[in-house]
């Protein structure tokens, strides 16, 4: 092995290297514990983002780090030409803890929604005939990146350039019951809603749309799918949001928090509608392997107390409170403050339109990650285990990039 120390990498390697699909901001992170990240030149971080609603318990959460490293000793991968203990742990956890009998799992957030389609359209065609094939979705939602998720989800500039796209594919406005009544007829296998919508603008659905959209697919026998890859695993207060919202799902599909940070995505459903799959219908190399299933079991087993829950439910009300009085101090720069537990939106204001990026920027440059969701929502991801220091440290740098940027240097 060479001695030499290897050439050093920076942000700049990374326009150099590097796919250009990113635009990754200037900093580059090195190091990170429960909410605080350093980046490479020693510099803290108050995080935020999470790293997209991914990393619920910190970074490096004791317990998961231990399911990590015993599960690393122990069996990394043995393909699915055989079953594991973990995966079988996780599998009975996650049925136990919801709706569903049954469990599929994958990689990713894309990857559990291509197979809920998948599966979707398969049920469809057995139970109605080969006409029961249309996928009604709503505009501003966001599924993922793979050819048959990104046509799914509702922002157009995502497909362009990628055609011909998967057909019988339809977008209707979120929250608007009479738009589904009229599109959900009896060609539709399958409706599909984040009840948070996360990238679209941090928007919760409406309990009566969840409703209506729950009658409507009983009424023509179409799966009801619910995409909880953000909005899921404890982020609005219950372990899923559905439970919240008193509205079950036929599939619901979750990654992101689900491995906090170690890939993994599953897609739960019930007896009836998983029967559609045989083996040979469907697949994937790394799925449910034993390594991403102990991590995620680890921190499902955190999640999913009573104890824990109480406390996000907790830490969003101080959270709203503290987001509302930046609206009410700065309403020529927000609207409004809108989201579900630890998952919040400030809404840019008519004068401020397009420019949220800008104090995310700013906010950065303080030591505060941020996300935006669109050009006119700042969104805002803690960790789940923040605490009320952490969130008032947050908002006292967010008050000061507003102030920033109002009056720039
Ligand atoms: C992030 C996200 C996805 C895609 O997940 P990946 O792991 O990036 O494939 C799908 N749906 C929702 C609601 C998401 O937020």
């Amino acid at each position: 092995m060479s001695t030499e120390v290897a050439a050093p990498v920076s942000r700049k390697t990374y326009d150099e290297v590097m796919v250009p699909t990113y635009a990754p901001s200037a900093m580059v992170p090195v190091r990170a514990l429960g909410l605080d990240l350093w980046d490479q030149e020693g510099k803290r971080y108050l995080d935020f983002t999470s790293g997209i609603a991914v990393t619920s318990l910190g970074h490096s959460h004791p317990d998961v780090v231990d399911a990590l490293v015993k599960q690393a000793h122990t069996l990394w991968h043995c393909s699915n030409i055989y079953t594991n203990e973990p995966v079988l742990r996780l599998g009975r956890a996650l049925t136990e803890a919801t709706f569903a009998d049954r469990a599929f799992f994958c990689n990713s957030g894309a990857e559990a929604n291509e197979a809920a389609f998948k599966l979707a359209r398969k049920y469809g065609h057995e139970k109605f005939g080969a006409n029961k094939s249309r996928i009604i979705s709503c505009l501003n939602s966001f599924h993922g990146r793979t050819l048959f998720t990104v046509t799914v989800g509702g922002t157009p500039k995502y497909t362009e350039g990628f055609a011909p796209l998967p057909q019988a594919i339809e977008h209707i406005a979120f929250n608007d019951i009479d738009a589904a009544r009229a599109a959900i007829g009896d060609d539709v296998c399958a409706v599909v809603v984040e009840p948070v919508q996360g990238e679209g603008g941090v928007t919760p659905a409406r309990v009566e749309y969840l409703q209506a959209l729950r009658e409507l697919c009983d009424a023509t026998g179409a799966l009801l799918i619910f995409d909880e890859v953000q909005c899921g695993m404890g982020r609005t207060g219950s372990l899923f949001a559905y439970m919240g919202y008193g509205v079950t799902p036929d599939i619901l599909t979750s990654a992101k928090a689900l491995g906090n940070g170690y890939p993994i995505g599953a897609m739960l459903t019930t007896n009836t509608v998983a029967a559609s799959f045989a083996p040979g219908s469907h697949g994937t190399t790394y799925g449910g392997n034993p390594l991403a299933s102990a991590v995620s079991l680890a921190v499902l087993e955190t999640i999913n107390t009573p104890e824990f829950l109480a406390r996000v439910t907790a830490a969003s009300a101080l959270f709203v409170e503290q987001l509302e009085a930046i609206v009410r101090d700065y309403p020529q720069v927000f609207s409004t403050v809108r989201g579900k537990g630890l998952m919040q939106g400030l809404v840019m204001a008519e004068a401020t339109r397009g420019r949220a990026k800008e104090i995310t920027k700013i906010a950065e440059d303080h030591g505060l990650m941020l996300l935006i969701a669109g050009m006119d929502v700042i969104r805002l991801l803690p960790a789940l285990v923040v605490s009320d220091a952490q969130i008032v440290e947050a908002c006292t740098i967010l008050r000061r990039a507003v102030d920033l940027f109002l009056k720039p240097a």
